[in-house]
């Protein structure tokens, strides 16, 4: 009897090991489920916008099972593709970007729109800056012609906008400059060390790179951007919108004033395959921790719930959309954003 009774008391101890065995592969298969921002280069704006999206949301992985990694990436063209492509989950665009590629236009000409691209929620505004050397004689945006200008790498935004911006002051890009295709992360050296005489970067202000351009030995400052040729393209496109760089935030170009320009915003996108738990998590941590994530970085300063859900153009990502339904923010966004 005593032995049965220690058989049994044996076998429910094994029987309980066991489910633990059991149980242990399905508490870790709460497992982490990893995605990665898109973003820019490291000394841009987008990049330490994924590195404030990826902390706030990190802080609840043990709640979420959600961790969320940051790629420094060549910018929003690159993004938007590799969104497509699966090779990212999420990714910062700019919103011509966004629009663009959703209606089958410049880069996506070929390819017809990304019908897969689903927008969150937009950030900072981004201004197109051109910096250029006091020693080149660029005054104007017109004295770029027949100098040597970094208009921005394939995969980046700004190589958008300083191509429209050129053809749009008569400026052919493969004639009129001697245009490269480098990296923003590269221009500020580049143009400090004299290889180049001017760069076009849209991006938040302040920022890194444009202090790393302003700061060095060659004086250097803003182009400025003239009615005559903003007018025309704010007419054209509703994503772009006219702008001043401030420039107290860049004590070192020798600009006197806020030097005018046009301006896009920084959106958050995503693809409508990205299951909706993860997208309702994400967005919901970055405007419930609004106040703490403004602070992350200068630029993100100017947010608010409500101005977070303009400039969008493809359809907001359902997952999205349940937090927005929840909190009330709904009423603010525009109706045919919200697919059936
Ligand atoms: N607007 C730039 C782009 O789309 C990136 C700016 C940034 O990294 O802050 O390529």
């Amino acid at each position: 009897m005593k032995h049965f009774k220690l058989g049994i008391t044996v076998g429910i101890i094994a029987i309980c090991f066991l489910t633990l065995g059991i149980m242990a592969p399905s508490t870790a298969s709460a497992k982490i489920t990893f995605v990665t921002i898109g973003t820019g280069g490291v000394t841009g704006v987008y990049y330490p916008t994924g590195g404030a999206i990826s902390k706030i949301v990190n802080k609840k992985s043990k709640v979420y099972h959600l961790k969320v990694t940051v790629e420094s990436t060549g910018g929003s063209v690159f993004n938007v593709n590799a969104i497509m492509s699966g090779d990212l989950d999420f990714g910062i665009v700019e919103s011509s970007r966004q629009y663009q590629a959703w209606h089958g236009q410049m880069e996506w000409a070929k390819k017809g729109p990304q019908k897969n691209l689903r927008s969150i929620c937009s950030f900072h505004p981004e201004s197109v800056t051109i910096v250029a050397g006091d020693d080149t004689g660029i005054k104007t945006f017109r004295d770029l012609k027949g100098h040597h200008v970094n208009i921005g790498n394939p995969g980046s935004g700004q190589r958008g906008e300083a191509i429209e911006l050129l053809t749009q002051a008569g400026i052919d890009w493969k004639k009129d400059i001697k245009a490269e295709g480098m990296k923003a992360v590269e221009s500020a050296q580049m143009l400090q060390d004299g290889r180049i005489d001017a760069f076009f970067y849209t991006v938040g202000h302040p920022n890194g790179s444009i202090k790393e351009a302003t700061a060095g030995k060659r004086k250097v400052h803003f182009v400025p951007i003239p009615d005559d040729i903003i007018m025309p393209l704010l007419k054209k496109h509703s994503y772009f919108a006219k702008a001043y760089i401030p420039i107290k935030f860049y004590p070192d170009a020798t600009n006197k004033k806020d030097v005018p320009t046009i301006a896009v915003k920084a959106t958050f996108c995503t693809s409508a395959k990205e299951p909706a738990w993860i997208v309702y998590d994400i967005t919901k941590e970055i405007f419930d921790n609004l106040e703490t994530f403004k602070k992350l970085h200068p630029a993100l300063n100017v947010l608010t719930k409500k101005n977070m859900l303009t400039g969008l153009t493809a359809p907001i990502h359902p997952g999205a959309l349940k937090y927005y339904r929840e909190s009330g923010l709904i009423k603010y966004i525009p109706k045919s954003l919200i697919s059936k």
